[in-house]
């Protein structure tokens, strides 16, 4: 097979969506979409054939910052996030904003409006306010709050596809009329950072949640006799279950585990904050202190765990050091996050679809963020 015209041919070992696994095949790029693709030898010269494999570029559907600046800084500072993630592969990323008075927030959002409408940015994400005081995480406690139907119709005032997704605790005054309001208006309802027990999560995805917000983490352990939100996700064909794979916020082997019995449902977060791609020291998250030390992020004021600093390249190859085949965590880290949020043109390498193609090595790797770009330049 052979596709004729201006396109550029990049040839290879691809991702194959189907099996989860690569094969030799071929893609016809124009003007950075992929306008065709096939399996096998391309029938023309290809432009570019890296001898690594090539997988979508990677889906983040749950993060705060990187290299030293956050989503809640504005344009410019958003920018700077995305950036230091798309040079790791990361080439569609969700902002997500912590607990703070709404008129805040509405101001935050506001201030990446122009980044979703150029595309730079698949929208926001409302981690707070909507969440458990006995499950704050690294949240400000002062600024968590109830759904009400008054702050429902604020963010539904919002211009639609500005907020992509919201974290709520299910068991919270108002959330259930929340959940179904938000969800009916095409808006991604997380449960999370929340204190229910297994029918009160399980009854959030009666009503319209569809995932949950970093499983295991800021939500009762799994317990024998009180299984609790864990067991109920786990449960349930209808929720994505976020995961930090980063080696601290979940055991690896569990982390493994999830990811060897729900492939098709798990989704690989970072939860990263500014000092993502940063070394150790003193950062802030919402305006709290957060000290970074071997990696790892902890508000100063009770070592609450505030965020990763990871990039989603590091997500990937930490699921394949532990155990997980390259083709499945590729899936965890594009296809099924690009699903999770209803993105149609991203996570998949067939006709249609952004040509956001990485290069990886065997064990995960990033060889080349951006193939399409460097065969362009
Ligand atoms: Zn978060």
């Amino acid at each position: 097979m052979s596709h004729k015209g201006a396109a550029m041919i990049v040839s290879g070992r691809l991702w194959r969506a189907e099996s989860s696994d690569f094969a030799q095949g071929w893609l016809a790029v124009e003007q950075g979409r992929i306008a065709a693709s096939g399996w096998g030898e391309a029938g023309e010269p290809a432009a570019i054939s890296p001898s690594g494999l090539i997988a979508p570029g990677f889906v983040d559907v749950h993060s705060h910052g990187g290299a030293g600046a956050a989503f809640t800084e504005g344009a410019r500072a958003a920018r700077t996030v995305l950036d230091a993630h798309r040079r790791q592969g990361t080439t569609t990323m969700s902002a997500s904003l912590v607990s703070a008075d709404l008129d805040e927030i509405v101001a935050q959002v506001e201030a990446l409006a122009p980044l979703v409408a150029s595309g730079e940015l698949a929208g926001v994400h409302l981690e707070g306010p909507w969440i458990s005081p006995q499950r704050k995480g690294a949240h400000d406690l002062g600024k968590l709050a109830a759904p009400t139907p008054a702050a429902v119709d604020r963010v539904l005032a919002l211009a639609p596809g500005l907020v992509r997704m919201v974290t709520i605790a299910p068991e919270l005054d108002c959330a259930e009329q929340a959940i179904r309001r938000l969800s009916a208006a095409g808006i991604v309802v997380a449960l999370g950072h929340t204190a229910a027990d297994y029918a009160c999560f399980r009854s959030g995805f009666d009503t319209g949640a569809s995932g949950v917000t970093h499983l295991f983490n800021a939500m009762p352990d799994l317990g024998k006799r009180d299984p609790g939100p864990v067991l109920a996700a786990w449960r349930d064909p209808r929720a994505w279950l976020e995961l930090v794979f980063d080696g601290h916020h979940v055991d690896a082997r569990l982390a493994a585990f999830c990811c060897e019995q729900f492939p098709e449902r798990m989704v690989l977060i970072t939860d990263a904050m500014a000092a993502a791609g940063m070394g150790d020291g003193d950062y802030t998250l919402g305006g709290l202190p957060v000290r970074v030390s071997g990696g790892v992020a902890r508000l100063t004021s009770d070592g609450a765990i505030a965020g990763s600093t990871i990039t989603l390249a590091d997500a990937l190859a930490n699921a394949v050091a532990n155990g997980i085949p390259l083709g499945t965590a590729v899936r965890l880290a594009s296809a099924n996050p690009a699903a999770y949020l209803g993105l149609g043109d991203v996570g998949r390498l067939t006709a249609g679809a952004k040509a956001d193609l990485v290069e990886l090595d065997e064990s995960g790797r990033v060889l080349n963020p951006d193939l399409a770009r460097t065969a362009r330049s």
